[in-house]
């Protein structure tokens, strides 16, 4: 069969919901097609037992509060969804073993954040006034950037934003070594990176700096339901703006024609819109176009990107209270001060985030228990070398105990002992149920070439199909909750702003139409 609409999403994950959302709330005909029965991509939980697990989200970054909201607040507070955040105050405890380790905590908050540093580096004081600045200084430069649609009058940005454009493209390394950190300020500032999936020294400074403004205004944010109920929040929005979402329907083929992507195959129908915007990754987009349709350019880009990591997670429902255990909600481990590139590429690396839910939302889990997320960044290559299907089951509870060892002597903590649930992921589930190539968490390695700055602003580094908008941790702003709920609004505007021009050309054409015929007509009557 066939069948017509304006534009037809592929993937209900952050990205598709949002741009979803935006395409039908502006009244255009639209319709959502997910492979899964659940909306949500990896924004999802399940239940074993009496537990239900957060699947990804260990902190939303820029929530803001309700007082002073932040991009996501002030993103949902315009679609009209209501998400209950709890703002985590505390940032992270971060614990690194050897001679030259530490044990500390960073708290959020401007002036928290300062005084916690200074408490665990007396003497970083003047470096941490120059890191405030360039904090702000970034802000202002991407808030111009983006009030000048990308397209910032470059003797402005000299003038009034240079320390920004000086340090942004630079490695966050360099960057915290330029500002006069000493060793142990820098490990500690440069925690976060593992959230980010690319070591500080290869990771562009600006991008690090937007997430840990973010941070530092007001906390990690935490919904108060996991993030399953966001996305089920997003998909009801869709349902009453009219997009027809359709569950269970896994888009088998993209459908092009002079060069143009006209519709997509779902099973044996066939749906043509006037535009397609793809939450799902350029990737697994070319496989389903046909390489004849995929022009040199956008080849020589797929074959140059490099795939972020993917994660081995662990997720354990404790017989034990968050005060049994005595963690706060997040805990960074690492067994060296600078874990460089070398690092990641080992089979087991020796950094992973523990996340204790209870620690923010008391409540999450039945009295006396709790809920703990142990995740590991894995680069696949290396993670699953030598794995078969058929050690695939001992190698994944191997390396669960691995981690689990390693938590309990570094924490001081007995996990083992008070085990009531336990679920193990690792690339190959990324892979299974997200489609994700190589069991990608994060879409594309955001690093030198690829980093965040090429691809905002050099187009070599976007793909060029006609009539198809990505959306998604693939895009241009990268992976993270925040950003993919707002790519999804950006593909959208792009759509709606396309779909516009098009029908005003339309229109000038049929007004010049009429008006032809209408002459025609007089002189045929006089
Ligand atoms: C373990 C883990 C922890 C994370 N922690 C955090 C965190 O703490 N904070 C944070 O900000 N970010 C975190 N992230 C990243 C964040 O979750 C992602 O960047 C974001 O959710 C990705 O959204 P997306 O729009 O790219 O869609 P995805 O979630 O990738 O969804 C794509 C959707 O497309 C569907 N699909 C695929 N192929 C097809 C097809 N052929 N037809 C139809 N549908 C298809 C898939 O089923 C899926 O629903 C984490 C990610 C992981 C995996």
């Amino acid at each position: 069969m066939k069948y017509e609409t304006d534009v037809i999403v592929v993937g209900a994950g952050n990205g598709g919901l949002t741009a979803a959302n935006e395409l039908a709330r502006s009244g255009l005909k639209v319709i959502l097609f997910e492979k899964h029965n659940l909306p949500g991509g990896v924004a999802t939980s399940f239940v074993r037992g009496r537990f239900e697990f957060e699947a990804s989200l260990h902190e939303l970054c820029d929530v803001g509060t309700e007082e002073n909201p932040g991009v996501v607040r002030k993103l949902f507070d315009k679609i009209g969804l209501d998400v209950d955040f709890i703002n985590e105050m505390t940032l992270f405890r971060t614990v690194v073993k050897g001679v030259e380790g530490y044990d500390v905590s960073i708290k959020a908050g401007r002036e928290e954040f300062e005084r916690s540093m200074l408490e665990c580096c007396p003497e970083c004081g003047k470096s941490m006034k120059k890191l405030m600045k360039l904090l702000n200084s970034t802000q202002e430069a991407l808030a111009y950037n983006d009030k000048k649609h990308g397209k910032p009058n470059k003797l402005v940005m000299l003038m009034r934003y240079s320390s920004f454009l000086i340090s942004a493209s630079h490695p966050l390394d360099d960057v915290l070594l330029s500002l006069g950190f000493e060793d142990k300020a820098r490990s500690i500032l440069e925690t976060y990176w593992s959230y980010l999936g690319v070591p500080a020294t290869d990771l562009n400074a600006f991008h690090y700096f937007e997430m840990l403004r973010g941070y530092v205004k007001a906390g990690a944010g935490v919904p108060r339901l996991r993030s399953y109920s966001i996305s089920l929040g997003l998909a009801e929005n869709n349902f009453k703006n009219g997009c027809d979402v359709r569950l269970n329907s896994e888009v088998t083929g993209f459908i092009f024609e002079d060069g143009k992507v006209i519709g997509v195959r779902v099973g044996d129908d066939e749906y043509y819109a006037k535009e397609v915007i793809s939450n799902i990754i350029p990737h697994n987009v070319a496989n389903l176009a046909g390489s004849e349709n995929i022009k040199e350019k956008d080849k020589k880009l797929l074959n140059a990107r490099k795939f972020g990591v993917s994660f081995l997670c662990i997720y354990l429902g404790m017989d034990l209270s968050v005060e049994e255990l005595g963690l706060p909600y997040t805990t960074f481990v690492s067994s060296c001060l600078f874990p460089g590139e070398s690092f990641l590429k080992t089979k087991y690396p020796e950094i992973y985030i523990v996340n204790c839910l209870n620690a923010v939302v008391e409540d999450a889990t039945p009295s006396g228990t709790s809920s703990l997320f142990i995740t590991v960044p894995v680069i696949p290559e290396y993670f699953m070398e030598g794995v078969t299907p058929e050690n695939y089951r001992e190698f994944k509870n191997e390396a669960a105990l691995r981690y689990i060892k390693d938590c309990e002597e570094t924490l001081g903590i007995n996990v083992l002992d008070h085990i009531e649930e336990i679920s193990v992921a690792t690339p190959v589930t990324f892979a299974r149920y997200f489609a994700a190539p190589d069991g990608t968490a994060y879409g594309y390695e955001l690093s030198r070439w690829d980093g965040l700055m090429a691809r905002m602003l050099d187009k070599i580094n976007r793909f060029s199909y006609d009539r198809l908008t990505f959306c998604g941790g693939h895009g241009a702003s990268g992976d993270g909750y925040g950003v993919t709920y707002l790519s999804g609004i950006e593909a959208a505007e792009k759509v709606i702003s396309r779909l516009k021009k098009q029908e005003l050309i339309e229109d000038i054409k049929q007004t010049v139409k009429n008006t032809v015929s209408g002459k025609r007509r007089k002189k045929e009557e006089n």
